[in-house]
């Protein structure tokens, strides 16, 4: 039987049931706590107050898996207004932008790769004439290939361009140790897809295990590690790490989704390490707010209640 995760994520990849979750006063207010808005000035409004309190941003333009072309290049261009819209603020590095390349139409039949790669390059020249950066976000394991081919591609002209990695997957402790390079920016995750065994780790302490493996690659390397996760333990280990091998704040830094563990956030940032949250905004809020579901029962639970009260 199929586990509740695998259920919700599964549902995550079906767009078309995104009417039963839509419209209803409940799942706006659920949603509103993991999306910074649907409009680039709502993303605006939370990046002047994540950076006010200390906390840089990651922007995510919601969308992923587009099927044609046109789609495609209107992703490109939402990421350059959103480029255009954090150059008054001047915020530099403290302000980048992370994307899918299946909204840049990786997925599409014959040159889907090259096509990602034509459509990311003028994002990826915006960030840099901002002084910022571009990061990769990893999606399922199939992709990982084309995304890297792409990233290298990137980081020829654009070398700051991020990368992620999922610990959940076997060949991730590998991809680690190739990417831990001089100025290699690389966010590491559990990983939010579901996966086969034959990719990846199954359980939670096998993933947690390889979550520490590879983070103490990334931690011992000549790169720039983001350490992508809430989970306390292993942020209690990446900062004894980042102790123990002498890295300063300004070496790594520490990355959360928007609206979870928030206070944690801010304690972070004010005991000195670097952090950064991931805010996704726009329309295209599902997948992503199903896999932020599947994480967790408690938000299942929390958003079920809301419905039913609503
Ligand atoms: P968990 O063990 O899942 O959670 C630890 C604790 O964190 C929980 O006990 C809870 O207190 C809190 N928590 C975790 N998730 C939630 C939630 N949804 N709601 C409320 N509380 C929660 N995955 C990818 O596959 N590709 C990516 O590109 C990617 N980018 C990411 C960027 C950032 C900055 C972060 C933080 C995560 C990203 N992820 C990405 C998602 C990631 O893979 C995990 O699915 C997600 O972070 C949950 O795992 P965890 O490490 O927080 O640990």
């Amino acid at each position: 039987m199929l586990s509740q995760k695998a259920l919700l994520l599964g549902a995550s990849r079906r767009p078309e049931l995104r009417r039963l979750v839509t419209g209803t006063p409940a799942t706006c207010r659920v949603v509103d706590r993991f999306v910074a808005g649907e409009t680039l000035d709502d993303a605006l409004a939370v990046v002047r107050r994540l950076t006010g309190e200390g906390i840089a941003v990651t922007l995510d333009h919601l969308g992923e898996g587009v099927t044609d072309r046109a789609e495609a290049v209107r992703s490109r261009d939402a990421y350059l207004a959103l480029l255009d819209g954090l150059a008054p603020l001047d915020l530099g590095p403290a302000a980048e932008v992370s994307v899918k390349l299946s909204a840049f139409g990786q997925a599409l039949p014959g040159g889907g790769t090259d096509l990602a790669l034509e459509l990311v390059r003028p994002v990826a020249e915006a960030a840099s004439a901002i002084g910022t950066t571009v990061t990769l976000d990893m999606e399922e394991s199939h992709t990982i290939d084309s995304t890297l081919t792409v990233l290298a591609a990137l980081r020829r002209d654009h070398p700051g361009t991020g990368a992620v990695l999922q610990a959940a997957l076997h060949r991730t402790l590998d991809d680690a140790a190739a990417l831990a390079v001089p100025g290699s920016r690389v966010r590491l995750v559990k990983g939010a897809y579901d996966e086969p065994p034959s990719v990846a780790y199954q359980g939670r302490h096998e993933v947690d295990a390889a979550y520490a493996r590879c983070l103490g690659v990334l931690v011992r390397g000549p790169g720039y590690p983001m350490v992508g996760t809430h989970d306390p333990r292993l942020l209690a280990v990446a900062q004894r790490l980042a102790t123990l091998v002498g890295r300063t704040p300004d070496s790594w830094e520490v990355q959360l989704l928007y609206g979870i563990r928030t206070a944690e956030q801010r304690r972070l940032a004010a005991a000195g390490c670097t952090v950064r949250a991931y805010v996704p905004y726009g329309v295209d809020w599902y997948g992503y707010f199903m896999r932020r579901l599947a994480e967790r029962p408690a938000n299942l639970r929390f958003f079920l209640r809301s419905l039913a009260t609503t």
